[in-house]
């Protein structure tokens, strides 16, 4: 194939068509491989600028650029800003009818199309290969690259197939794009989809103008009220709940109390989600409440917030979500409240979780790297991106480095609570759940600590000393350091093969001083 491109080919489309005059980071260059012929990889965060990389060489190439995307309710959205500038792209995917499809395809075939946007369960149909061999295809981009790997929180089962595009058409160069790259994520997208040649291209993961911050949960609905009241009044935001219920409550909460948001979760009806979404990405100061459905893709440069009012699964997942705070570059908050019921919920939902034994350790290796994050006494930013295999130094600009946690030997009340475990499991072959240990701890009477007669343990009331809430604040962290650990769908508590260090004193345990859960100072005063 000749080009008729001259250096400058891409620089000048970047002016022309998107009205910019110089490239970002490794941009020109990542462009500059695949106008070349060659196969990229590319990890960006969020807001890197990722489209360019192959729009640019789709229209400096001659043919059609095949764009590979999960995200079939936006591909309208993007194929309308790419119309805006005058970009002629379509795209192919099942919300369309047949007489819509065939007008595409013959516009392909009649090579008037820059950019293609197809889903990838298109590629599953001998009709789209057979329709690629008899036009011209100037480079195949695979967005959300992550989608592929079985590894990462986001697996599509249809990414598998993507590895055709290389052996059925092996001259077209391919450049595959992804915001979520651990070191695994990223060797499992190289592998799966024949990029072991490709140039891999690895920007900084760092996001400078977001606000790490991560609170003990204490009443999240009064939190996050908050948090929007004092540091984001009238601004756009994010906040994630695990469930759709929560999602529902909390988007009323804040509706009565003045603040607009809107819900969007899996179980409202297609036409209200895409509502929602257009109007969160069109009007301005719109809260979005979310589950994590929410968000791939979107393209909302002033969010200024996100919140999780639940611990995420992944650190990977926390990362993405957070990451559509601050796109514009201006300080943001990312702000998440985790509290001990987090953990024992997201433990009986791996325990219960259908799958291999593999795919439960996989969700919980996940899960402790997301509880080392919540725990660290160190700079947030640099465990999140040593988590990405990148170095860096302390930011300045996070919770624990605005105000440093203090930490605290927690060596006797851990063994206090060890013990009673034990205890009860040795002595009376009962086990129970956090609630009830505490109340064990502290001599509280309930009618169940009577039920059971617990007054008469050896460790009854010896825990008088802290609070409910200090308690738990122990239980959580023991469960973050592997030396307790929950069974079954009641959040029983049991001891590890770690914690008989800790019963005969030779290990320390060292805990975090639990921050007040009054909010830390306000990000516009700092
Ligand atoms: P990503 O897909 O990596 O999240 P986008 O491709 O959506 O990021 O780009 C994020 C924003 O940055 C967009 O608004 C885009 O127009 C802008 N942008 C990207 N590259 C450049 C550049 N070279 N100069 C100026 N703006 C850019
Ligand atoms: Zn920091």
């Amino acid at each position: 194939m000749t080009q008729l491109t001259t250096p400058d080919a891409a620089l000048d489309v970047l002016g022309r068509v998107f009205g910019y005059d110089s490239f970002r980071g490794d941009q020109a260059e990542i462009i500059r491989t695949v106008v070349d012929g060659g196969d990229a990889l590319v990890l960006m965060p969020t807001g890197g600028g990722k489209s360019l990389c192959y729009q640019v060489p789709a229209l400096v190439r001659e043919g059609t650029g095949v764009v590979i995307s999960p995200l079939i309710a936006l591909m309208q959205d993007q194929v309308d800003a790419l119309a805006a500038v005058g970009v002629r792209a379509e795209f192919l995917n099942s919300t369309q009818d047949a007489d819509e499809r065939r007008r595409v395809e013959s516009a392909f075939l009649a090579g008037e199309i820059d950019l293609l946007y197809l889903a990838p369960e298109r590629l599953a149909l001998e009709s789209t290969a057979a329709l690629f061999d008899r036009g011209t295809i100037s480079l195949f981009a695979i967005d959300e690259a992550h989608c592929v790997s079985q590894w990462g929180h986001d697996f599509r089962p249809d990414y598998l197939r993507l590895s055709m595009l290389h052996e059925r058409w092996p001259e077209v160069p391919r450049i595959a794009l992804t915001a979520t790259a651990t070191g695994q994520t990223h060797a499992e997208i190289a592998r799966r989809l024949q990029l072991e040649e490709a140039r891999h291209f690895v920007a900084s993961f760092d996001r400078p103008n977001i606000q790490y911050r991560i609170a003990a949960k204490d009443q999240p609905g009064k939190q996050l009220l908050e948090l929007l009241r004092s540091e984001h009044p009238g601004d756009a935001g994010i906040v994630y709940c695990l469930s759709r219920a929560s999602v529902e409550k909390t988007a009323d909460m804040l509706v009565a109390n003045g603040i607009p948001a809107l819900p969007y979760h899996a179980g409202l009806p297609a036409h209200v989600r895409a509502a929602n979404q257009s109007r969160f990405l069109r009007e301005d100061g719109l809260v979005m409440v979310a589950t994590i459905a929410f968000g791939m893709g979107i393209d909302k440069p002033d969010v200024r917030f996100v919140a999780h009012l639940d611990l995420p699964k992944s650190v990977e997942g926390y990362y993405q979500e957070t990451g559509r705070a601050g796109r514009d570059g201006l300080p943001s908050t990312a702000w998440l409240a985790y509290g001990l019921q987090d953990v024992v919920q997201q433990r009986r939902m791996i325990d219960t979780s259908e799958g291999d034994l593999a795919h439960r350790r996989r969700l919980s290796a996940h899960l402790d790297a997301m509880l080392a994050l919540c725990e660290t006494v160190e700079c947030r930013r640099v465990q999140l991106l040593a988590y990405f295999g990148q170095d860096s130094s302390p930011c300045g600009n996070c919770d624990t480095c605005i105000t440093p946690p203090a930490s605290w030997d927690g060596t006797v009340p851990s063994q206090k609570l060890l013990s009673t475990v034990v205890r009860l499991k040795r002595e009376r072959d009962q086990a129970f759940g956090a609630g009830q240990l505490v109340d064990i701890l502290r001599g509280k009477q309930t009618p169940r600590t009577q039920q059971h007669e617990h007054e008469t343990l050896a460790t009854w009331g010896i825990g008088a000393d802290l609070s409910e809430q200090q308690w738990r604040g122990v239980v959580r962290q023991l469960l973050a350091q592997g030396l307790l650990a929950t069974r079954g769908e009641y959040g029983i508590l049991a001891i590890t093969e770690a914690s008989g260090d800790v019963l005969s004193g030779a290990r320390a345990v060292s805990m975090r001083t639990e921050p007040e859960v009054r909010l830390r100072g306000s990000r516009r005063s700092a």
